[in-house]
Formats: structure tokens, C-alpha cells, sequence
């Protein structure tokens, strides 16, 4: 599978935005955003962003993608679906991507990005309704419980990130048992409950041309 194997700390100030990618560092003045937020480059500093529409529309697409780990094919995969669905195309489609499993995982606390939470995903270590599933991009439903595997619970990385999580989940549509690392995802959050700071409209009327 295709996967970025660039700085990922450029992504992220070449869309103008913290796309936390990089686990507890994005959190820490270590963050390479916080230092020297301008589009990387000799010419960063001095140069122009192109603010045509469809420049806008396409690094509004970008972002998304970036910070969702998805690859076009998959990510135009899920706008088509989004498509076909009743309601707001662009909810929709944000709603697809913060039901995926890696997604899940990372916002439960499990993973400190979701980088890490796809690695985890993948090597097993998670069960959703008592059923081993390695598929990072598999879709989670409202009630499904998201548990790490027994001979999983004394990972590193997962007590590492779970540090990182104090008293009451603080996302309304997750409940989490952090003694057990079992979590619930009680339903589909609401566009503005995500806290995700981009214009999938955007993204909408680029696809929509
Ligand atoms: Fe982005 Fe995280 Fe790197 Fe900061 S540390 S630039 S938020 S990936």
C-alpha cells in the first residue's frame, strides 16, 4: 500500500494548519508549526499563497486527506459515498472519516495519532464487538465497543497514550473504560462536536465540478 514517507511536520505548514501527526510532540513547543508556521521552502517565508478557488477548494482537500492518513483514491471513494447519502454532502463525508477504526482508536486515546493508531490496528490489537478487526478503514456504528486485545494490554505505546487521557472522555459520542481500555462509540458525532478546524464545503464544489 502507498503510504507518505516525507516530514510529515511540512504537511503541516504547507496547509497553514496543526494536523497533529506526530503524536505528543504536536502538543509541546517542540512542534515544528509553533517555530516557523510558513510554507516550507527557500521561498516560504516571502511567498504568496494562491487563494484562486479551486487552489483554495484543492489544499482544503488536501488538509483533509493529510490529516485523516487517506489516499485520494479512498478519500474520493468516500465523497461518492457521502454523495449517495441523505443529508449534507460535507458532513457526510467528515462523519465517514471520523468513523473509521484508526480514527476511533486515536480519539479514544488508544493511539497518540492517528498514525500510530493505524499501526495498531493493523499488527491486531484491537477487537470491535469481541471481533479481531486489522482493517484500519473499517466503518464503525453507533454502539459498536472498540477493545484492546488481552495479550495487547500491556503495550507501551497504548499506557503511553493513555496518559495523555485525564478522568471523563472528553468527546460526547465516546465512552471510554480506561481501567479496562474498552471504549464505546455511542453515536455519530455532529459536524461541530468534531472539533476540526477545515472547510469540507470546499471540498464538495471541487468534486462537484
Ligand atoms: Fe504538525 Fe505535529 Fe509536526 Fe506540529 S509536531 S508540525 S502539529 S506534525
Amino acid at each position: 500500500m502507498a503510504r507518505y514517507t516525507g516530514a510529515v511536520c511540512k504537511l503541516c505548514r504547507r496547509e497553514g494548519i496543526k494536523l497533529f501527526l506526530k503524536g505528543e510532540r504536536c502538543n509541546t513547543d517542540k512542534c515544528a508549526f509553533e517555530k516557523k508556521g510558513y510554507i516550507p521552502g527557500q521561498h516560504g517565508l516571502t511567498r504568496r499563497r494562491r487563494d484562486s478557488n479551486y487552489a483554495m477548494q484543492l489544499r482544503e482537500k488536501q488538509k483533509i486527506k493529510r490529516m485523516y492518513g487517506v489516499f485520494e483514491k479512498q478519500f474520493k471513494r468516500y465523497y461518492e459515498k457521502a454523495a449517495r447519502e441523505q443529508g449534507v454532502t460535507g458532513t457526510n463525508l467528515m462523519q465517514l472519516l471520523e468513523c473509521r477504526l484508526d480514527n476511533v482508536v486515536y480519539r479514544l486515546g488508544f493511539a497518540a495519532s492517528r498514525k500510530m493508531a493505524r499501526q495498531l490496528v493493523r499488527h491486531g490489537h484491537f477487537r470491535v464487538n469481541g471481533k479481531k478487526v486489522n482493517i484500519p478503514s473499517y466503518l464503525v456504528s453507533s454502539g459498536d465497543e472498540i477493545q484492546v486485545k488481552d495479550k495487547s494490554k500491556k503495550l507501551a505505546g497504548v499506557h503511553e497514550s493513555m496518559k495523555r487521557v485525564h478522568g471523563e472522555h472528553s468527546l460526547p459520542w465516546l465512552v471510554l473504560d480506561k481501567a479496562n481500555l474498552v471504549g464505546v462509540f455511542v453515536q455519530i458525532p455532529e459536524r461541530e462536536q468534531m472539533g476540526v478546524d477545515v472547510n469540507e464545503q470546499l471540498v464538495v464544489e471541487l468534486y462537484s465540478k
